[in-house]
């Protein structure tokens, strides 16, 4: 192992942050390019560039003197990323993120691997909601093809009225268009491969979104152990097809036995902070580990715990359990709907 490596991540909120603590206890450097000086991950990193996600100059320039370069958010110009790839591993690949930047390609890549979705068709124009609103005969989600996230991007049409106002006055162009599911539960697979192909996933979590937004993330859910199974080897044939190193998070709804991806994020994800106080190894550890090519850890969860996010506040009556681990996240304002930092609360297995 060669510790004084030195990580390059483009974003500095805070995955990043975690991220650079997880480096920092094996003796690896994080630098940090963002556009914004007080980012979380600003105040535990050893180096940070200011620079805007697009210029390719100032990106060319930190990617110099980086060892590795991995991302925490999916938004990032990939023609810009391509170059850096002549200069330094990008890990995950831009593949990955190419495909899980835009959701109709994400969606239809998911579908050509035999893996089932909601429902969706692609919106370019006005008329195809149209078209498709007749078909459907119920409401449906608009949802941006890129930009979006935490529920941003998306409305819900209901009535033609809803197009013309919700949808034309936001410029949600281009979408894709989902059926609404009444789904039983949400649940995430969190799993992580290395450069050799060994896989190792976290076990599914449940998850409960308001508004769009993770709030809660329980372990053990209450799924049975098929479905669980299923879930994790859904998450494995996309790891595996991608040739993927680093950490991913796979989103699922669940009606009935059937199993539907939401989402993929190539990169750690807010469903898996209950990995650093409920599992031998966190995903921000494993992470590391995987695009630095050491081994990988144990995935094996050894309490009970549920992950509540501290959302537009930092404070949170869960603090007062001792049992109750906080982490925040160093964000200056407290905005509603701003993800603040977490909360994991353990129980011991078995009590
Ligand atoms: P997304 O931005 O696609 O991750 O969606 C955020 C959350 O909105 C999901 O975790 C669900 O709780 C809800 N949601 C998204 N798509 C649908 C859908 N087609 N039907 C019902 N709920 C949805």
């Amino acid at each position: 192992m060669r510790p004084n490596r030195t990580i390059g991540i483009i974003g500095g909120g805070q995955l990043a942050r975690m991220l650079a603590s997880a480096a920092a206890e094996l003796g690896f450097k994080i630098n940090i390019y963002c556009p914004d000086r007080d980012c979380p991950a600003a105040q535990v990193a050893n180096k940070t560039v200011l620079g805007n996600y697009n210029d390719n100059a100032k990106l060319v320039a930190f990617a110099k003197n980086i060892d590795v370069l991995t991302y925490e958010f999916e938004n990032i110009d990939t023609k810009a990323l391509e170059e850096l790839g002549n200069i330094v591993d990008i890990r995950p690949s831009v593949k990955a993120l190419k495909i899980s930047q835009d959701r109709y390609t994400e969606k239809s890549y998911l579908n050509s691997l035999g893996i089932k979705t909601t429902q969706f068709y692609k919106i370019d124009e006005v008329s195809d909601i149209e078209k498709h609103f007749i078909k459907i005969k119920k409401p449906i989600l608009i949802k941006t093809r890129r930009l979006g996230y935490d529920g941003k991007g998306q409305v819900l049409i209901k009535t033609q009225n809803d197009v013309n106002e919700l949808f034309l006055n936001n410029e949600l162009f281009p979408s894709i268009a989902e059926e609404v599911i009444s789904f039983d539960k949400e649940l995430s697979v969190i799993i992580v491969r290395d450069k050799e192909g060994n896989t190792k996933a976290f076990e599914p979590g449940e998850n409960v979104h308001e508004h769009g937004i993770l709030v809660k993330t329980t372990l053990p859910s209450s799924m049975s152990e098929k479905l669980k199974n299923d879930a994790t080897e859904i998450a494995k044939k996309i790891v595996v097809d991608l040739d993927y190193i680093g950490v991913m998070g796979v989103e699922f709804f669940l009606k009935g036995k059937e199993l539907l991806v939401n989402e993929i994020a190539p990169r750690v994800h807010n469903s898996g902070h209950w990995t650093m106080d409920g599992s031998y190894s966190s995903q921000f550890q494993q992470h590391i580990r995987a695009i630095m090519e050491l081994p990988l850890l144990s995935t094996e969860r050894h309490s009970n715990v549920i992950m509540c996010n501290l959302i537009g506040k930092v404070t949170s009556d869960l603090m007062k359990n001792e049992l109750a681990k906080v982490y925040i996240y160093g964000k200056k304002d407290a905005r509603p709907g701003r993800k603040m930092g977490h909360v994991n609360v353990i129980k011991k297995k078995g009590s």
